[in-house]
């Protein structure tokens, strides 16, 4: 790999020249990392709804060209400046969202959102000058989240980039690197259900059934996925999931469905849609007096949450979270490590696998809300 070390690469890439049409493979060239800049070669990158979202850029402005993806693993070839933590041929994931060690978010210990280097999905350029790292015949293509993995080399910042256990298989440990880890840690972490208790999911698909598997580990003894695709349900039972509501089969709003299931209210509930209804309906149907409601889903730019105030003072708690509360580098290889020890099943969210070259099937497959993590291999 040495021979490359600060010449310009030309590679394979997806780009997405204009929104919601498919993604084109091209060779880019792939500039050397600046200061603080590390560049990989990516083995393996998975899709991640919020990928799709931006790509179809319905209600936001948007940056295009682009290469997206920001679910991967992959291998330093090179560092820049400044880089010690990592050197080539490491085994990382690079994560949307960063961890600098320094500003006042990465050494609280209750907040991972860094100030430096916090999702920025407007953003298309690097930090360090403002400028991409990827271009064709001079033509500059813009990052994605810091990430771009639709590419098989990529420039990421060093506070991006987790160094993981190079024993773990690069093939399954790359969706750690966004939705399971996002779900996983939005129940473990921040809603935090106890032994025995109730957990409503609000969405099936990789990121929902992430948070199903981190109720199901907190031992959680019911677990209620809400979808409005009913082929979600047989799938889910393999995560935990106890028990199945689809909004569509009732006239009343489902949370009342739920308080009446349960009694007065799940628990916990946990909204892995994006879906503002779902956010609200998530909220609502959790118990008054100790029910926590988290939101995970990314809403689009204009979207409004509306409840009734009396569902806080009546002891209802609502939250948010990006990444699962997970800090990147200090904490995402240890979630390595709870797969490597078996704890945490990853097999079971691989659904699907395509050569990088039809890579636009994975789009098609989430865009029919078939499977749940289609891996794309970059070689071969
Ligand atoms: P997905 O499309 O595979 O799954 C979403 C599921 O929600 C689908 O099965 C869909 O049928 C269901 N759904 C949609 N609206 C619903 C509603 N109103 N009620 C019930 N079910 C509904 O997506 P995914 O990859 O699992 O991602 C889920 C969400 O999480 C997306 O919004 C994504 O952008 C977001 N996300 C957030 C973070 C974070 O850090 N906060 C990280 C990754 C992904
Ligand atoms: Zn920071």
């Amino acid at each position: 790999m040495s021979s490359t070390v600060g010449q310009v690469i030309k590679c394979k890439a997806a780009v997405a020249w204009e929104s919601g049409k498919p993604l084109v493979i091209e060779e880019v060239e792939v500039a050397p990392p600046q200061k603080m800049e590390v560049r990989l070669k990516i083995l393996f990158t998975s899709l991640c709804h919020t990928d799709v979202f931006f790509w179809e850029a319905k209600a936001q402005d948007s940056v295009f060209p682009r290469i997206f993806g920001h679910e991967a693993a992959g291998i330093v070839e090179s560092v820049g400046e400044g880089v010690t933590e990592l050197a080539p041929g490491d085994h990382v994931l690079p994560v949307f969202t960063g961890e600098c060690k320094e500003c006042a978010h990465c050494k609280s210990e209750e907040s991972n959102m860094c100030s430096l280097l916090r999702i920025n999905t407007d953003r298309g350029v690097m930090l360090n000058d403002g400028q991409t790292r990827f271009s064709i015949n001079g033509k500059p293509i813009y990052h994605f989240v810091g990430t771009s993995t639709f590419s098989e080399y990529t420039v990421v910042h060093v506070g991006c980039l987790a160094k993981i256990n190079p024993l773990a298989p690069l093939d399954k440990v790359c969706i750690l690197s966004c939705g399971i880890t996002t779900g996983l840690g939005a129940t473990l972490n921040v809603a935090k259900p106890t032994k025995g208790s109730s957990v409503a999911i609000f969405g099936l698909g990789a990121v929902g059934l992430g948070a199903a598997e981190g109720a199901r580990l907190a031992g959680a003894s019911r677990i209620i996925g809400v979808d409005f695709n009913s082929s979600r349900f047989e799938g889910a039972k393999k995560f935990g999931v106890t028990e199945f509501v689809n909004p569509k089969d009732y006239k009343k709003p489902v949370q009342e469905v739920i308080v009446e299931m349960t009694d007065g209210g799940v628990d916990r509930s946990v909204e892995c849609t994006g879906n503002t209804n779902a956010m609200i309906s998530a909220f609502e149907c959790v118990h008054d007096g100790w029910g926590v409601a988290v939101l995970v889903g990314v809403p689009h730019k204009d979207a409004e949450f509306k409840t009734h105030p009396m569902n806080f003072l009546n002891e209802r708690t609502l939250k948010g979270t990006f990444f699962g509360n997970y800090k990147p580098r200090s904490d995402l290889p240890s979630v390595v490590e709870m797969y490597m020890k078996k704890e945490l099943e990853l097999e079971k969210f691989i659904t699907h696998e395509v050569p990088f070259s039809e890579i636009n099937k994975a789009f098609e497959l989430m865009l029919k809300g078939e499977g749940l993590r289609c891996i794309i291999r970059m070689e071969g």
